[in-house]
């Protein structure tokens, strides 16, 4: 009997112990799919469904076809700027708003006294609060450590918002981008704990993304850090009148933000390019969302534009000032 009993106890405990591992299996194998689902996700945002795989998002459907984007670059802290000019793109009916890093003051006085995180989430909430999809890279103001945990916690209030450090190609109706998070050393002020990579790493990425679209719709790069232009209309151009983009982008068209005072468009071989003109080689810098004083001579409370990616004709641009102060 005490044999029987002792047996039917270790059986007992063989089988807790069975169970007890084959649910720690299913727990790992459930973890492991959901990790990922995560990695492949669809989303529906104002009507548009876009797909995500890997590095790549690309547009699946729309309910009407528009190639209208609001552009900002250069916050630095100031969200109310953000915030009246996301209604204005919204008012205008844009597809989508693009933001070009420096959305934290990391370097400068803050205007509002909030961290750095707390920057970069404010903006980016100024802006997602139309509904519209957000897309975002960082700029040199935007340490990578504050950059990821602002986009984590903002991504679980909005799924509007779309990390472009994460996504690199953007493969939507009429344009297709290609994102660039990363900056080099030089005069650019990237600097150790920011998203910094040499200027060759940043062609060489840049170059087999550019390449890798099978249609023959336009390609246009995101990127903070400019590329390297030629004079003073150049979007690189400082307020000494010196050109100081990074050569790894020069020959690449696209929206580029950084040097804030060099406000408007040219093409690579640095003539201007007006607004309202259509140009396949169009390489915008919108200004800046904060305060700044421009090579126009002309100080403003804040600038952004609307780009038109007309599929005859190619690319336009129109840009809107903020003359008073709303902070
Ligand atoms: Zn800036
Ligand atoms: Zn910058």
């Amino acid at each position: 009997m005490t044999m029987r009993k002792t047996f039917i106890k270790l059986l007992l405990v063989s089988l807790i112990i069975f169970l007890g591992l084959a649910g720690c299996v299913s727990d790992i194998s459930v973890e492991t799919k959901l990790t990922e689902q995560k990695l492949d996700e669809t989303r529906i945002i104002n009507g548009i469904e876009f797909e995500i795989q890997g590095d790549r998002l690309t547009e699946i459907s729309s309910v009407a076809d528009n190639f209208k984007f609001g552009v900002m670059a250069d916050p630095h802290g100031y969200s109310e700027n953000v915030g009246y000019f996301s209604a204005i793109f919204k008012e205008k009916g844009v597809k989508a708003i693009i933001i070009l890093g420096d959305l934290a003051q990391h370097y400068r006085t803050k205007p509002h006294g909030l961290p750095d995180q707390e920057e970069i989430e404010t903006c980016i909430e100024a802006a997602a609060k139309t509904g519209l999809p957000i897309f975002v890279i960082p700029g040199n103001h935007d340490f990578t450590y504050f950059y990821n945990k602002a986009l984590k916690n903002i991504s679980i209030k909005y799924s509007n918002v779309f990390d472009l450090s994460r996504i690199r190609t953007l493969d939507l109706k009429g344009v297709n981008f290609v994102s660039n998070p990363y900056g080099p050393y030089g005069p650019y002020g990237y600097d150790a704990g920011t998203f910094l990579k040499s200027e060759t790493q940043i062609k060489k990425q840049v170059l087999s993304y550019f390449t890798s679209f099978q249609d023959n719709e336009i390609v246009f790069v995101l990127s903070h850090i400019p590329p390297r232009c030629q004079g003073k209309h150049g979007i690189d151009c400082n307020l000494s009148r010196s050109n100081e983009g990074t050569k790894s982008l020069s020959e690449f068209p696209g929206l580029y933000g950084h040097i804030h005072e060099a406000r408007g468009g040219c093409d690579s071989d640095g003539n201007r390019i007006v607004e309202h003109t259509n140009s396949k080689s169009l390489r915008l810098n919108p200004g800046a969302v904060c305060p700044w004083r421009y090579n126009d001579g002309n100080r403003r409370e804040g600038s952004a534009a609307i780009v038109d990616f007309n599929q005859e004709k190619g690319p336009s641009y129109q840009l809107i000032s903020l003359w008073r102060k709303i902070y």
